[in-house]
């Protein structure tokens, strides 16, 4: 049994948690991790890494060059009729880097910015004083803290201690991933997404390859998917098959994995009570547009840090207020910039439904917002 008590626990050491606590044992807090698996562990993803999340896991320690990847300079949308539209990211590039080993070098960097890590200890309830969260518990645990962060994902223990249900419908994303062999996109550093009527609300990607395997996968939002009643895995295989140039020499490397995204479809943050703040996918973060949640995992771990650590080195406790400021902050970020592109996906989804997306006015203005006014327009091979 594991017992003790530092001033922040942390229920999990994805990028939200790792973030969370490099930032705090920075301040020179006493900050526990407890994470259910055993580093190095793979998280189901499409491991695509926006510029702004490599500036935060850089601020960690974390340099790309240590990591395998490759570089994305820039996405291509590809409408249902194979045209392209191609949006440059110039000197802010992404990058595809496998969770295997992005976790794991992000985990080591919180490990040397002091965090005590303890693996394979899961939490299965949090303990409360009062309306104020104190620590947690697990069949091999029990830890008191200061402020509990819960970094655990999806179905976070924190949902069933603040009464909160699993998301459904809108509120959710699901989507499946494999890695191939023999795929890549049409243009070497250009990460491809497939919007496609089969695919309402979400689409289909074909990302530049690591080490000779690429990662292809179909997203989609929840209730869309269950209005047609869909299989994922047969959603992925259609994909696949409508595109041979890209996939009929291709060869599966390893299983089909699927994996739940909690949208952010919200205007106010699912963030926490006293003593509890919620980031990454356990605070619902990820963009509905995109399914992108590891820069959200990454800002919002920061901000949790933030607040928490300067509420502790004051000595005063993570109250209402501060649970507050945590929520506006995360707001700011991630939630109110979300709630716009989840409109414009809606707006997509009408657009290629009734098949407007082929009149020319309408494919100026989506050349123009995809492409930020500087994109090329081609046809796809
Ligand atoms: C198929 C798919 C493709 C995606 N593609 C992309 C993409 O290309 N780019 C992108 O930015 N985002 C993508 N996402 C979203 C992204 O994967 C998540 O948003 C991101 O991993 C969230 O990080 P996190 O730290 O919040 O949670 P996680 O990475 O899920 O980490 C949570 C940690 O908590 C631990 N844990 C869970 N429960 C407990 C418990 N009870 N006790 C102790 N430990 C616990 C887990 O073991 C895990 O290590 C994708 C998601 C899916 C499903």
């Amino acid at each position: 049994m594991l017992t003790g008590r530092s001033d922040v626990l942390i229920v999990g050491a994805g990028p939200a948690g790792a973030a969370a606590g490099t930032f705090l044992a920075r301040m020179g807090l006493s900050v526990t991790c407890v994470d259910r698996a055993r580093f190095p562990r793979d998280k189901t993803c499409g491991d695509a890494v926006s510029s702004a999340g490599l500036e935060i896991a850089a601020a960690m320690g974390a340099e790309l060059s240590q990591l395998p990847h490759a570089t994305v300079r820039a996405a291509a949308a590809i409408l249902p009729d194979g045209e392209r539209i191609v949006r440059h990211y110039g000197a802010h590039p992404g990058a595809i880097v496998p969770r295997l080993a992005l976790d794991d070098l992000l985990r080591q960097r919180m490990q040397a910015a002091g965090v005590t890590l303890h693996e394979g200890v899961a939490v299965r309830t949090l303990l409360r004083d009062g309306d104020h969260f104190v620590g947690a518990e697990g069949p091999a645990l029990r830890w008191q803290a200061r402020v509990v962060l819960a970094a655990d994902g999806p179905g976070s223990v924190a949902w069933a201690a603040l009464g909160r249900e699993y998301p459904r419908g809108a509120q959710l994303g699901v989507a499946a991933t494999v890695y191939l062999r023999n795929a890549q996109p049409q243009e070497p550093g250009v990460s491809e997404h497939y919007f496609e009527r089969d695919l309402p609300c979400g689409y289909g990607w074909l990302f530049p390859p690591v080490e000779g395997l690429a990662n292809v996968g179909v997203y989609q939002r929840a209730d869309r998917y269950q209005r047609r009643g869909g299989q994922l895995r047969a959603l992925l295989r259609d994909f696949l098959a409508r595109h041979p140039d890209r996939f009929a020499a291709a060869e599966p490397v390893g299983p089909v994995r699927s994996w739940a995204l909690p949208l952010c479809l919200h205007t106010w943050p699912p963030g926490g009570a006293p003593g509890l703040l919620l980031c990454g996918d356990a605070g619902s973060f990820v963009d509905p547009l995109s399914g992108e949640g590891i820069w959200q995992a990454l800002r919002t771990g920061q901000l949790a840090a933030e607040y928490a650590g300067a509420a502790l080195l004051a000595g005063r406790p993570v109250d209402a207020a501060v649970v507050r400021r945590f929520r506006l902050a995360c707001a700011r970020a991630v939630s109110w910039p979300s709630l716009v592109r989840a409109g414009i996906q809606e707006g997509m989804r009408v657009l290629i439904d009734r098949h407007l997306d082929q009149r020319p006015p309408v494919r100026k203005l989506l050349q123009w917002g995809y492409g930020g006014g500087r994109s090329e327009l081609s046809r796809a091979v």
